[in-house]
Order: structure tokens, then C-alpha cells, then sequence
């Protein structure tokens, strides 16, 4: 569907927020024929940052864009997703990438964060999608007529529907709920190197890997159809439990990996070391519309990033939002407006229980990783007897994204530390069985 040209210049949708969220969204509310404006406040739209990893639940939506032959150009279909242990560098798990394409039918892909945006920005700017930036949103309201966005120039802009795409730190999640952001007390640094940089690192180019130790972990996986080599350092900060605003720093990273495997410490001097992200999330609320005003990605479910989702949460927000759209365009009588309350409370219906379990999964997640002592021993006891074929674990999250709760597929059982078995392990640790 071509958009149709806004009456006096109102957008059908207003999208705050020019990330991969906002862009995503205003990229499939326009493929519905709607005019839609980004309202980006930095001078230029872009991305900072490295690679990203993009499952099936992402690739699937990005085929029906037909975005997909792009992404797959631009990144690297990794062979396999490897977990190993960051002390010794055993191996705990695998997924066998190209087996789970076979289940999922679409790949699980790694990209550079600035491509994936890239991609999605083109595809705007070819839907017609207006793209503003330098606009940057200091309030919201709702009006009789949908909602409209105060903008730090004094001026105002209004639509039938505001998506608020504005990220963690989100003006609109202020305002409307008030939360308090949630330290992990963990911080990331990242890298993307040439791949000449890592070739004698004993590194494994082909998959991705994750190395999880004590209050640490470590992911490499290549970028750039292989020519890039990206890296993820992750750890627990000592400066932040002792309550320093300080914390995170280039001392800290260098101290939280001197135990681990070669790889890994071989990896760590390649991070950038001038900027790193503190690890914040939020909890989970249940209410992410108010009135027209609807919260979308980061702004609406920032997670913890074990389960590598945030970026996909937030693409499969604005295709739910579009399918939402179709179908109660479908149910108005000719002619007439889509309902977008009821469009609005759809999304809301599915969507926050989806993001509430993986933002839960993902906090749970990164405590398995960074276990110590026996727990880390029964960790690893139970990861290695896990059958690499057995979807369990993925089903309920790399599956169509549902539109109704009652798509919504179950969760997996967690197995409990206490099931395992540790005679194996104790032996490989050198502890007494
Ligand atoms: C270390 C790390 C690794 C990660 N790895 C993965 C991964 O492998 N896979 C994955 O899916 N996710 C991953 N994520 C999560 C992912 O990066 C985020 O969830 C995702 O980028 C959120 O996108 P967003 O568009 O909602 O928010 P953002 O990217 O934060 O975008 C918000 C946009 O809004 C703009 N904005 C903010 N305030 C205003 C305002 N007042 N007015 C106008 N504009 C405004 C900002 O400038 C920005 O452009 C990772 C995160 C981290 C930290």
C-alpha cells in the first residue's frame, strides 16, 4: 500500500524515537498505507554500538519485509551457538544453527547493529515514512482526537496515535508510570575488531560463542560477512556494590576476566575502552497504553541483554502493532477509520506478557551464567547432559510471533540446580567426588 498524504500536514501516527524500535514500527504502520513521522532527536539517525544477534522470531518478520536478503548480505549466518565455561573453556551446550533454521524456517543471524538500522531506515525512506530528526519530545497528552507530543522548541505535534519508541530512558515512561530504571550492578564493554586482530586467539570464527564464568561472561561471534569480529565483555562491578557512581571502569574490566580461559583473556585488551553500558533494565508493568499513547521497545520492556531479544521485542512490537491495524481495518464498515482503541488494547493483550517473560527469563538467565563454586559445577552438570537437539528451551520464544494471548506458546520447565548430577564435573574441577 502506497501512505496517503496526511490531511493538513497530521500524520496518521506519530513514532518518538528514530532506534531500531521506532523505525521498525514506522517502517510496518506505512506498509499499512498509514502516514507515519519519526521524531528523532539527535542531529542524525544512527546507531552506536556493535553486532547484534537476530533469531528466527526477528528473521521471520524481516522475510515478510523483504528485508531479509539484505540483513542476511550484511551479517553472518553463524554454524553454531556454543556455550563453554570461562575458566576452563569446556564446552556446557550447543545449538546446531542450521538445524534450528530447519525448525524455524528462518535463520538465526548476527549483524552490525548500524546495518540492521540501516536496512530498516532505507526501507523508511522508501515507504515514504517522514524522518525528522533533531526533534527531540519533552511531554505527551491526550487530546479528543488521539494524542499529542510538546516538543523542546515549544511547539506541538499531534495524531490519531503516538508510539512512544523512545528507548530505556524513555520521556513518555516518566511521565506515564514513573518507574525507577534497575541497576544489574553488571556493565558490558564492547568491540568490533578486524578479524586479522583475532585470528591467532585460538578463536572459533564460524560461531557464535559464549564463555559464562563467576560474576563475568564473554561473547564473540564474527560481523560483515566475516570480515569484522565482534566481542561482548560482561561483568559484575565491585565499585558498583560498594554504591560508587564511578563504576564500570577500564580497571575493573581488565581485573573481572584475569582468571579466565586463554581465549578470553586474549580478548579482553581489544575492547573499547572509552565507552561502556551499564547493565539497567526495568520491571515488568502491565500497562504500556494510555489512552493513545503507546509504549514500544525499550521504552515500554528495556531487558537485561542474556537473552539477546531487546532489539526483536521490539521489532515484533511494531508488526504486531501493523497486524493489529489490518485486522480492525478489516472489521470497519467501508470507508470508515480503523478502531485504533481497539487496535492499541490488542497489542497490549499479547505483547506485555511475551516481553514480561523474556525480561524475567533474561534476569534468571544471567544468574545461571555467572554462578560460582558447586552451583557453577551443577551448571555446568546439567547444561552438559542437555540433548543439543531438544527446542525446549527456544520453542516459546524463536516461534511465530503470536498476535492473540492465546497464541502465546507455553514457557519451558526450568530444571533445578538441585537435579544435578555432579560426579563428572567434580572430577573435571578436581574435587573430591
Ligand atoms: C550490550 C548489549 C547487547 C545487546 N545485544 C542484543 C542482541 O544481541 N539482540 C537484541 O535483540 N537486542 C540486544 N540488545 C538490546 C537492544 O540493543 C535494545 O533492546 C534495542 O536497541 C532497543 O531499541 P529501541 O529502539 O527500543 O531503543 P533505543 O535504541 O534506545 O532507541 C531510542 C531512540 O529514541 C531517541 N530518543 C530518546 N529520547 C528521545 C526524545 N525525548 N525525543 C526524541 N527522540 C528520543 C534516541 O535518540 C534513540 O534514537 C543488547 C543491548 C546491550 C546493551
Amino acid at each position: 500500500m502506497t501512505p496517503r498524504p496526511s490531511p493538513a500536514g497530521q500524520p496518521d501516527v506519530l513514532v518518538v524515537g528514530g532506534g531500531i524500535g521506532g523505525l521498525g514500527a514506522a517502517f510496518a504502520l506505512s506498509r499499512r498505507g498509514l502516514a507515519v513521522r519519526v521524531l528523532e532527536r539527535a542531529p542524525e539517525f544512527g546507531e552506536v554500538g556493535a553486532g547484534l544477534q537476530i533469531a528466527p522470531n526477528c528473521t521471520r518478520i524481516l522475510a515478510e519485509y523483504g528485508l531479509l536478503d539484505e540483513a542476511r548480505a550484511l551479517g553472518v549466518v553463524p554454524e553454531n551457538m556454543v556455550m563453554r565455561d570461562a575458566l576452563d573453556a569446556r564446552e556446557l551446550t550447543r545449538l546446531d544453527l542450521a538445524d534450528l533454521e530447519r525448525r524455524y524456517g528462518f535463520p538465526y543471524l548476527v549483524i552490525h547493529r548500524s546495518d540492521l538500522h540501516g536496512i530498516l531506515l532505507r526501507a523508511c525512506e522508501r515507504a515514504g515514512v517522514e524522518l525528522l530528526t533533531d526533534h527531540t519530545v519533552t511531554g505527551y497528552e491526550n487530546t479528543d482526537a488521539g494524542a499529542l507530543v510538546r516538543l523542546a522548541d515549544g511547539t506541538a505535534q499531534e495524531a490519531p496515535l503516538v508510539v512512544a519508541a523512545d528507548g530505556l530512558h524513555s520521556v513518555a515512561r516518566r511521565d506515564l508510570i514513573g518507574d525507577a530504571v534497575v541497576s544489574s550492578d553488571y556493565v558490558a564493554y564492547r568491540a568490533a575488531v578486524p578479524i586479522e586482530r583475532v585470528r591467532d586467539h585460538g578463536v572459533a570464527e564460524r560461531d557464535v560463542t559464549v564463555y559464562v564464568g563467576p560474576r563475568c561472561h564473554f561473547v564473540q561471534y564474527a560481523l560483515r560477512g566475516g570480515e569484522m569480529f565482534n566481542q561482548v565483555a560482561v561483568f559484575e562491578s565491585p565499585k558498583a556494590l560498594a554504591g560508587r557512581d564511578d563504576w564500570g571502569t577500564p580497571d575493573e574490566l581488565d581485573a573481572a576476566f584475569e582468571g579466565t580461559c586463554d581465549t578470553v583473556r586474549r580478548g579482553i585488551p581489544l575492547m573499547w575502552r572509552d565507552r561502556w553500558w551499564q547493565m539497567l533494565d526495568r520491571d515488568p508493568v502491565e500497562t504500556w497504553v494510555h489512552g493513545r499513547i503507546a509504549l514500544l521497545g525499550d521504552a515500554a520492556h528495556p531487558p537485561l541483554q542474556y537473552m539477546a531479544q531487546g532489539a526483536i521485542m521490539a521489532i515484533e512490537d511494531g508488526w504486531t502493532l501493523a497486524r493489529h491495524h489490518a485486522r480492525q481495518a478489516e472489521a470497519a464498515p467501508e470507508g470508515a477509520a480503523p478502531d485504533w482503541d481497539a487496535v492499541v488494547a490488542a497489542y497490549e493483550a499479547v505483547r506485555v506478557e511475551h516481553c514480561r517473560r523474556v525480561q524475567t527469563t533474561a534476569r534468571a538467565w544471567g544468574e545461571l551464567w555467572h554462578l560460582d563454586g558447586e552451583d557453577r559445577l551443577r551448571r555446568n552438570a546439567i547444561m552438559r547432559e542437555r540433548d543439543p537437539y531438544d527446542y525446549a528451551f527456544t520453542d516459546w520464544v524463536y516461534g511465530p510471533t503470536a498476535l492473540t494471548p492465546e497464541e502465546e506458546p507455553p514457557m519451558f520447565t526450568p530444571v533445578p540446580l538441585a537435579s544435578a548430577h555432579l560426579g563428572d564435573e567434580r572430577d573435571a574441577a578436581g574435587l573430591p567426588t
